[in-house]
């Protein structure tokens, strides 16, 4: 039987409950048609819950259990830095001056808020070694498309318009691809070596005068940091072309190399990714690019600029401008955040945080590596994939481990990406967790192992303690139901 607390809240309701008692009015009862023209007043009675102060607060905590978050457990999804998100980063965007503020609000009225943003854009060019700063766009797929449109901008102001392609190696994040068909390019696909590196001839085969340029994810989605970095950057600007890169992964290299050193002209960040701030429930996020010198006259308009006398104006005299790509400043609260977040780490404590996601990364992939297959068997960046459990239980699919993981009190990893790799689990445990966590959450996971070995059905059934078993994945996408009818 249904316990009360898998209810619905209108399904606990019960005539005449309230949860508390207004006073009696103390003022004239107006009747309230005489305020409101009666055509825009309800006919009906509107069907709200009566329930109990004490219902309420149980049927939401229990609500809220019912979903899981960083704030009760590492959440290994790979290729989204799910890193715990710091209670300050929140106190600091909720400050009276920076949540309550209007953006239609003077120049003069705001200096604190475009310090803000001035001083993170400084942070963060620095952190990739770009010269310029935009923090318009809302998030990394965003970010790309914006840094693809300088590029373009580039192109196009030197009349060098027969550059229509963009290369982009089969290791990339599916939103590489995306992002230059929306801008209006040809995408020409590489395919990785056996090490999950870039093939550097074959890249020399296919640069000529039409590369508008390449989006290289780096570490890329197998996580591995490619080795001929510079050399790719080299053979694509001989080309005539730019080089742009995915940035998202950062977490695996801060303080320690910097995209700009390694030739690349723009680079997108995901803040809500590297640097904390909230993720997940598809946003707000932020997708901060920078350029090289060359390339700022083309950034988004309006950009915060630092006058003389130390006080900041947002600039829209750039007539080069790509223009707006974001509705006022960008997602203003989210940069607070990534503020409070590069200020708390400083310099050497967001270097020690690549240090130890990567740490973390090798860590869970010695631990799990005589259990599960591992196709690319070396050290790894801040991900590691593995392509299902050794030994060829071809039965058990990474599908049923990612369910079984459930029923452990975990959320799963990252599964089916990266596309070239078969059956593919992608973990990535972040800085954040502890050596205890992975442990733990090791000796879960072998658990599992042993399981399909002895009892391949459980792994079949799972997840068995979750509110929702095994949803058609396929229905439960395309044929949503979201209006719930109490019988
Ligand atoms: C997450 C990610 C993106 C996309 O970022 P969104 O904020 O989800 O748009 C792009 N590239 C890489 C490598 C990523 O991991």
């Amino acid at each position: 039987m249904q316990s009360n607390y898998d209810k619905l809240i209108f399904e606990v309701s019960q005539p005449g409950r309230v949860g508390y008692k207004l006073p009696d009015l103390d003022v004239e009862d107006t009747a309230l048609d005489t305020l409101i023209p009666a055509d825009l007043l309800a006919t009906e009675e509107i069907d709200f819950p009566e329930v109990t102060e004490v219902d309420v607060i149980r049927h939401f905590t229990n609500l809220s259990h019912k979903n899981y978050g960083l704030d009760q457990g590492i959440y290994p999804l790979g290729s989204c830095t799910m890193k715990y998100n710091p209670k300050i980063n929140e106190d600091m965007a909720s400050l009276d001056g920076f949540a309550n503020i209007h953006p239609f609000q003077d120049d003069e009225d705001i200096q604190g808020s475009l310090r803000l943003l001035w001083e993170c854009g400084g942070a963060l060019a620095e952190i990739a070694g770009m010269d310029e700063m935009t923090m318009q766009p809302a998030a990394g797929a965003h970010g790309e498309y914006t840094g693809i449109l300088l590029i373009k901008a580039y192109h196009e102001k030197r009349g060098d318009t027969k550059r229509d392609k963009i290369i982009i190696p089969d290791a990339a994040h599916g939103t590489n691809p995306a992002t230059a068909a929306m801008a209006g390019y040809k995408i020409i696909e590489l395919k990785s070596t056996k090490d999950g590196m870039v093939d550097v001839e074959a890249l020399r085969a296919s640069v000529g005068d039409d590369t508008a340029g390449m989006m290289l994810t780096n570490p890329n989605t197998l996580g591995m940091s490619d080795e001929n970095v510079k050399e790719i950057a080299e053979i694509i600007h001989e080309a005539g072309g730019l080089v742009y890169y995915d940035g998202a992964n950062l977490n695996a290299i801060m303080g320690k190399a910097r995209p700009g050193d390694m030739g690349f002209d723009v680079v997108h960040y995901n803040v809500h990714k590297t640097l904390s701030t909230p993720h997940g429930g598809g946003g707000p996020g932020a997708g901060p690019v920078g350029c090289k010198a060359f390339l700022t006259e083309f950034l988004p308009i309006p950009v915060v600029t630092k006058k003389d006398d130390d006080t900041y104006f947002l600039d829209y005299d750039r007539p080069n401008s790509i223009g707006k790509v974001k509705d006022f400043y960008g997602h203003f609260g989210i940069i607070v955040r990534t503020y409070a977040y590069v200020l708390t780490m400083g310099g050497d404590g967001l270097k020690r945080a690549s240090e130890v996601a990567v740490l973390n990364a090798n860590y869970l992939q010695a631990l799990l590596k005589d259990h599960y297959k591992l196709p690319l068997d070396r050290i790894t960046k801040h991900e590691t994939i593995f392509s299902g459990l050794k030994g060829g239980l071809s039965e058990i699919t990474t599908l049923d481990i990612a369910k079984r993981i459930l029923d452990k009190g975990y959320h799963a990893p990252t599964v089916y990406f990266p596309l070239i790799i078969n059956e593919a689990m992608m973990f990535e445990p972040t800085e954040t967790e502890s050596k205890e966590t992975l442990d733990a959450f090791a000796a879960a996971l072998i658990e599992i192992a042993e399981e399909a070995k002895r009892d391949p059905e459980i792994l079949k059934q799972a997840p068995c303690n979750t509110p929702v078993r095994r949803p058609d994945e396929t229905k439960a996408a395309k044929d949503t139901i979201v209006v719930y009818k109490p019988e």
